[in-house]
């Protein structure tokens, strides 16, 4: 009897280190051409699986429209979001295109504090896809958004300071 090699195949392990923020390139307004903007984590992954033939959504997260912040790939799993920058990184995704609401950043901002706490991740170690790849995506200036973070961290730190 010989042994089937490989017979389960097991997701290659991430330790986070770096963020790589994107936009799902769905309508950001209702129009004449487009009846939904409200996409999801389960329409991206049917993309994902259908379209690109990947085993599962390629990010890590998802954010909706309406701020909801939803899973997609286990952290400790290797995403499928940036060639070459996979390994190590979490994908997080923003429903629409360029015009986010507040209420995605608001959660953005709550998803990076824990992943921050969490992980370490430091704001200068969160990037846009576009810094990896001849690419618009996420359509946000990465170095606004870096300053956002750090503003955020140093928050924290003065609010820790305080309590103690
Ligand atoms: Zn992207």
């Amino acid at each position: 009897m010989t042994l089937k090699k490989n017979t389960i195949e097991m997701p290659e392990y991430n330790e986070p280190k770096i963020i790589i923020l994107h936009c799902a390139a769905t309508p950001d307004h209702l129009d004449s051409k487009h009846s939904k903007i409200d996409f999801d984590v389960e329409d991206i992954r049917k993309w994902h699986i259908n379209n690109n033939k990947w085993a599962d959504v390629g990010y890590h997260y998802v954010i909706k429209r309406d701020g909801t912040i939803q899973m997609g790939r286990l952290e400790t799993t290797v995403g499928s979001h940036v060639k070459g920058h996979n390994k190590g990184s979490l994908g997080i995704c923003l429903i629409g295109t360029k015009e986010f609401t507040d209420a995605q950043f608001k959660s953005l901002d709550k998803l990076y504090i824990d992943l921050y706490i969490r992980h370490g991740i430091d704001s200068r170690d969160v990037y846009g896809h576009y810094e990896f790849a001849d690419k618009e995506c996420p359509n946000l200036d990465m170095n606004k958004m870096r300053l956002r973070f750090l503003n955020i961290t140093k928050g924290l730190e003065t609010s820790e300071g305080l309590n103690s």
